[in-house]
């Protein structure tokens, strides 16, 4: 079985894209997962050929067919989320259905009144699809379709197969995407005999790095010396400390606050995580980004630092069993 390497960072902007993109060109036996489904940038960085796209599928979402609503107005009165909303023109009390009357939850008045509007609609992005206005029309108008939320892509790069995906705009359920993209790396890995997955997690300490840490062998902090670094680098080791997971920190643009890199290294192996090293300022880690390259495919003295930052989570007891055979370029 593969082992799961999840490289986070509590923020955004920290360097962990870098950092994941340099781990990927250093072994030659992974799969590469990009879980920051929310702000997907690793292809950037190892220009996937997608060689496989896949709908992501998940919740519902409420359609009104307009030829059958008789405008009673009772999926509008039970929106808790008020996602549905009248259209078109007002119309008479008199087309209304007997089944519409008998059980109008808005009242005689609102069932008789000749204003009330004639047809509803549904807000897509209001609606929760809670399915409560599919219960309560009386006369079944609504139906509740599974939502496509997405895409996840199996694609090849030159650093090996990688998974990643696109969530849809303002659509939901990252965790859940993220979950996908790991077990369709899971399935890569046992069908390439791969044995390791880097994963490229997402920033912040919410749903979708849960789900990106859960069942993980090994979590890489990358951080940064400044007071927001700080900040969420203690949120999220508290949560890797909460899984019980090894981890392993490493700071970048450690030279621009000496103190403040102490100190978060203190605090690192007090309580209980390994510092697998520091990166230094590097300009030329923008320009790698700029030619679409991992830093250690450049000459930046900082790929210098990620390759000894490598070689020590190399060397790092993960889960339950041992240290990876992988081989270093
Ligand atoms: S499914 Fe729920 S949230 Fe969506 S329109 Fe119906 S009642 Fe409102
Ligand atoms: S509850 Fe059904 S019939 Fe009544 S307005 Fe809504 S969709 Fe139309």
């Amino acid at each position: 079985m593969s082992k799961e390497i999840v490289i986070i960072s509590g923020k955004g902007g920290t360097g962990k894209t870098s950092v994941t993109a340099s781990f990927a060109v250093l072994t030659e036996q992974a799969v590469i997962a990009d879980c920051d489904v929310d702000a997907a940038d690793l292809h950037l960085l190892l220009s996937p050929k997608v060689m496989q796209r896949n709908d992501f599928k998940s919740g519902y979402e409420a359609i009104i067919r307009e030829a059958d609503c008789t405008g009673c107005g009772a999926c509008m009165a039970h929106c808790r989320f008020d996602a549905v909303f009248p259209t078109g023109e007002k119309d008479s009390a008199e087309k209304l259905s007997p089944a519409c009357k008998s059980s109008c939850h808005l009242g005689t008045d609102a069932a008789t009144d000749v204003n009330r509007p004639r047809k509803y609609q549904i807000d897509l992005i209001a609606c929760e699809g809670c399915g409560v206005c599919a219960q309560v029309c009386p006369v079944k108008a609504i139906d509740m379709q599974e939502c496509v939320c997405g895409e996840w892509m199996l694609s090849e790069t030159r650093c090996g197969p990688m998974v990643h995906a696109r969530l849809g705009i303002a659509a939901e359920n990252s965790g859940k995407l993220v979950s996908v993209v790991r077990s369709e790396a899971r399935r890569a890995a046992k069908e390439g005999g791969k044995n390791l997955i880097i994963v490229d997690g997402p920033p912040g300490i919410g749903c979708p790095v849960i789900a990106s840490l859960s069942g993980a062998d090994l979590a890489v902090i990358v951080t940064e010396p400044s007071t927001a670094g700080e900040h969420d680098f203690e949120r999220v080791l508290a949560l890797t400390k909460h899984f019980n997971l090894p981890t392993a920190i490493c700071i970048n643009k450690w030279d621009i606050n000496p103190t403040l890199t102490e100190r978060i290294e203190a605090r690192a192996r007090t309580a209980g995580a390994e510092v697998a090293g520091r990166i230094r300022y590097d300009a030329a880690v923008t320009a790698a980004q700029l030619q679409a390259k991992a830093v250690v495919e450049t000459t930046a003295a900082a790929g210098a630092d990620i390759r000894e930052i490598w070689k020590f989570v190399m060397s790092m007891q993960m889960g339950t069993g041992s240290p990876l055979p992988i081989l270093n370029r």
